[in-house]
C-alpha cells in the first residue's frame, strides 16, 4: 500500500514513468536508459527529456531506492516504552526486574522534562512527530497513587509536544481507583499481566503488603 500523498507510477510516455509525491515533488525515471530524477513537479517535462536522453545524472535505482527507504520508515511506528519507577507493590519471583522493583525512587519533575526532551529529539531525529509516536508508561508498577503523579506530569509533558497515543502496563491491583484518571489523561490501552486462575495468580504475583504482614 502507498504512503498517503503519493501515487502509482504512471507511463508517461514509451519507457518515462513518473510518480507524483507529496510536498509537490516528482519523481521521474525511464526503463532503457536507467536514469532517474527528482524535483519540483514543475520542472516535471524537462526532467522526462533528460532521463530519455541519458542526460540525467542519477541512476533510476538509486532514486527509487532513496523512495522506498523513505516510505518504510513512514511505515514504521516509533514507540517508546517509559519507565518512571521501578518500584512495585508486587514481588514476583520471576520478575525481570530483578530487586530494583524494591527501590522505590520514582522520575522527579526534572527527570520528566529531561525525558520529554529526550523523546522528542529521538522523534525529530527520525523524521517523526510526537503525535505519529506511541509511549507505553511501564514499571515497575506505575499505576498506583505513590507514582501516578509522575505519570500524569510525564503525559501532560508529552501531550504539550503534541503526543497523544499513551499505554500502560500494569499488574492491576489500583487499577479500578485509577481508571477515570487513566481515561482522562488519555491512556487509551492498558495491558495486565495474568498469570493463570486466582489461586494461580495470586501465588505467583504476591502483594508485598501481604508478605510484610506474613514476616509480622
Ligand atoms: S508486578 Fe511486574 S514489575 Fe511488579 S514484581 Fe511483578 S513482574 Fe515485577
Amino acid at each position: 500500500m502507498l504512503p498517503s500523498g503519493y501515487t502509482e507510477a504512471q507511463l508517461i510516455k514509451d519507457y518515462t514513468h513518473c510518480v507524483q509525491l507529496s510536498g509537490g515533488e516528482s519523481l521521474v525515471f525511464n526503463l532503457i536508459t536507467g536514469l532517474g530524477w527528482r524535483g519540483p513537479a514543475r520542472q516535471r517535462v524537462v526532467a522526462e527529456r533528460l532521463v530519455a536522453g541519458s542526460n540525467a545524472d542519477r541512476p533510476a535505482a538509486e532514486v527509487l531506492d532513496e523512495l522506498e527507504g523513505e516510505f518504510e520508515k513512514g511505515r514504521r511506528p516509533m514507540s517508546f516504552q517509559l519507565i518512571p519507577t521501578y518500584g512495585c507493590n508486587f514481588k514476583c519471583a520471576y520478575c525481570y526486574e530483578g530487586s530494583l522493583t524494591s527501590e522505590q525512587y520514582q522520575w522527579s519533575d526534572a527527570d520528566i522534562e529531561e525525558v520529554v526532551s529526550a523523546c522528542t529529539r529521538l522523534a525529530e531525529d527520525s523524521g517523526k512527530t510526537l503525535g505519529e509516536c506511541k509511549f507505553t508508561v511501564l514499571g515497575g508498577e506505575v499505576i498506583r497513587e505513590s507514582t501516578f503523579g509522575a505519570v500524569e506530569s510525564l503525559v501532560a509533558g508529552l501531550k504539550r509536544g503534541g503526543g497523544r497515543t499513551f499505554e500502560a502496563v500494569t499488574n492491576g491491583y489500583e487499577l479500578a481507583s485509577h481508571a477515570p484518571r487513566m481515561k482522562e489523561l488519555g491512556i487509551g490501552n492498558v495491558q495486565i499481566t495474568v498469570d493463570g486462575p486466582k489461586e494461580v495468580h495470586d501465588k505467583r504475583k504476591p502483594f508485598t503488603d501481604s508478605l510484610l504482614l506474613r514476616a509480622a
